[in-house]
């Protein structure tokens, strides 16, 4: 199959992995938005959330959850966003949750259109 994330999994692509098991594997995001910004993908192939099983989701954040002091500890970061892009603004289509470090004055933001934002009453009748 022709999925970057496979072909890390399996060493054909080179990461600078941090952590692995039979499950997972968690490496450096090539693109880094701070020092330390990782990825934690499951080895199997999944795609988004919906195909996720809740046992290999559970691990991944099991996992997130033992490496979140040691990052502090060694990168001296102040806290951690994490991120799962499903679908539209996902490059990857191998499931992945970035965890990114965060520092004082790293200026990492999402940026939105407010110009598409509908009141929220509307929107609330529009999930109901
Ligand atoms: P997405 O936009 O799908 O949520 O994020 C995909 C992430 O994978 C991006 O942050 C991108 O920098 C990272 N990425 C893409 N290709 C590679 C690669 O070959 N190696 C590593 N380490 N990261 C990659
Ligand atoms: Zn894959």
């Amino acid at each position: 199959m022709d999925c970057i994330f496979c072909n890390i999994i399996k060493g054909d692509i080179p990461s600078h992995t941090i952590y692995e098991d039979d499950i997972a594997k968690v490496f450096l995001d090539i693109n880094p938005s701070t020092n330390g910004d990782l990825l934690v993908i499951p080895k199997k192939h999944i795609v988004t959330l919906l195909d996720m099983d809740e046992e290999t989701l559970s691990h991944l954040f099991k996992v997130i959850k033992k490496l979140m002091p040691i990052l502090q500890e060694k990168l001296h970061c102040e806290g951690f966003t994490l991120v799962q892009n499903n679908g539209y603004g996902q490059e990857i289509k191998h499931f992945h949750i970035h965890l990114t470090p965060r520092y004082e004055n790293d200026l990492l933001s999402h940026q939105f259109n407010k110009d598409l934002l509908k009141p929220l009453d509307e929107v609330f009748d529009s999930i109901q």
